[in-house]
């Protein structure tokens, strides 16, 4: 549980959130997770059991919900 921002110590709020992880060199989002947002900065935190369950779907992955295509960018490209 945090209920105060580590970054700007605003008050985080509750909610789902969509984690983007980089399972080795796959990028993939897990839906609904618990996570702690500060209402300032939109800092996310995750308590330790929801990181030990993102931890086990890493080592075996489930099937896929679905697949999305996502555009890359390089920084500064016009
Ligand atoms: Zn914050």
């Amino acid at each position: 549980m945090v209920t105060r921002c580590f970054q700007c110590g605003s008050s985080t709020v509750r909610k789902l959130i969509i984690a983007e992880n980089w399972w080795g060199d796959t990028l993939t989002l897990v839906e609904n997770v618990p996570a702690w947002v500060c209402e300032r900065c939109g800092e996310q935190y995750f308590d330790s059991d929801v990181i030990k369950e993102l931890d086990k779907m890493k080592d075996r992955p489930p099937k896929a919900r679905r697949v999305i295509k996502v555009p890359v960018y390089g920084y500064g490209q016009l």
